[in-house]
């Protein structure tokens, strides 16, 4: 029996991989069992926005796992201050509670935003709403998968949660119109991801901000996919000069090595949370703390995020430019680009096949969009070589 026939014997069938078996990777190349190399375009869904087995990330982490790891948040370290310091600092916000994963984050974000409506806005008990957008992503657990419009993500899994609005993303009249005296919070992401990297008209997010602000109610923003230098910026919402209420992120906190997620806040919205309100085992702890501080001083340190906007431009004008009938609406911001696919000819997962064979990794979101995300420390050279591959397969008759 092959591997894949082997793994598909134990494994849950919750994902439907390409028929890759990875066994190494190092910066922007991965190599399969086979022997074959990729570029990878796809990064674990910007997780490894620094490359795969970053030098310095590793150091962290190798160090750091022999001194001090997992100790829990029933004492202190040295390194969770300097860690949420410098996260702080960064978004422009004050004070940030760590979890792990993208989806724990932003549940935290969603007891903040409830209790933030019952004891500062002084919402009736248990009628608190949370606005989210149509086609959102913000993770897979019950409460979330609740408020999603996705009908794969929720069939089977009810009751749900509720308390929350569903609205048009991008249109930010609809938000005003949704807008009650129950409402606490609106959560968006900036840019959607998994949606296929939907870019909201300009002015849309400061116009959220005004809309929130005129009727008190909280922005959050989650940008677990699109923040920490994805989109050319350090956060996305940054590219219309707006500061949120509270910011979700993950991924790429973790340096490509480790899942660190965190909740960042205004101290208003931070103080919301007293002792046993909320918690996590590993959330925090020294080897996270450690490991999140090495990758926000690398994408710092390496410029990162300029390198993601100048890139970024790049691709999208190369993408932009190539020839092809397969291919609809080119996408992005950024190292971050999404290839709307002409459903009437050929499948999106048909083309991450084609450029699989070529060398290139790529995934589909919702089958009709290829996605472009490749670790951002890629250079001009990576990248052309990745360009001239996928102009290739865009340019065969599939
Ligand atoms: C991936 C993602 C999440 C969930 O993160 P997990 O670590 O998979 O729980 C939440 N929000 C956005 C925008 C994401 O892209």
């Amino acid at each position: 029996m092959g591997y894949i026939d082997f793994e598909r014997t134990v494994t849950a069938q919750n994902y439907e991989p390409l028929p890759i078996v990875l066994r190494e990777a190092k910066g922007v190349w991965v190599t399969d069992t086979e022997g074959r190399r990729y570029l990878d375009m796809m990064s674990a869904y910007s997780a490894v926005s620094m490359g795969h087995g970053h030098p310095r990330i590793l150091n962290a982490m190798m160090e750091q796992a022999s001194t001090l790891a997992v100790t829990s948040r029933a004492y202190h370290t040295e390194l969770l201050g300097p860690f949420l310091d410098k996260l702080v600092r960064l978004a422009g916000l004050d004070t940030a509670l760590p979890m792990n994963t993208g989806a724990e984050a932003v549940e935290t974000a969603i007891k903040a935003a409830r209790r933030w409506g019952y004891r500062v806005k002084g919402i009736a008990r248990d009628r608190a709403e949370i606005i989210v957008a149509e086609n959102n992503f913000h993770g897979r657990t019950t409460a979330i998968v609740g408020f999603s419009s996705d009908e794969s993500y929720r069939d089977g899994f009810g009751p749900f949660t509720g308390g929350f609005r569903q609205v048009p993303f991008g249109d930010a009249a609809a938000v005003a119109a949704a807008i009650t005296p129950n409402t606490c919070a609106v959560l968006i992401e900036p840019i959607q991801g998994e949606a296929g990297i939907v870019v909201p008209p300009e002015g849309y997010l400061r116009e959220l901000r005004a809309i929130c602000d005129e009727r008190r109610v909280l922005l959050i923003f989650d940008e677990v996919q699109s923040g920490l230098g994805r989109t050319g910026r350090w956060f996305a919402h940054q590219h219309e000069g707006i500061r949120p209420d509270g910011l979700v992120l993950g991924k790429a906190l973790g340096g490509g090595v480790y899942p660190v997620s965190a909740f960042v806040g205004t101290r208003e919205v931070m103080q919301m949370f007293n002792p046993g309100s909320h918690g996590s085992t590993f959330g925090g702890n020294a080897l996270a703390a450690r490991i999140g501080l090495e990758a926000l001083d690398v994408i710092e340190e390496e410029d990162l995020v300029g390198r993601s906007a100048e890139l970024g431009a790049y691709m999208l004008d190369r993408l932009r430019s190539m020839r092809s009938n397969i291919v609809r609406e080119v996408r992005g911001r950024g190292l971050w680009a999404g290839v709307e696919i002409d459903p009437e000819g050929v499948s999106a997962r048909s083309v991450c096949d084609a450029l699989a064979a070529e060398g290139v990794l790529s995934k589909d979101t919702h089958g009709t969009v290829l996605r472009f995300a490749p670790p951002l420390t890629i250079t001009r050279e990576e990248l052309d070589w990745g360009m001239e591959r996928i102009e290739r397969v865009f340019a065969r008759a599939l």
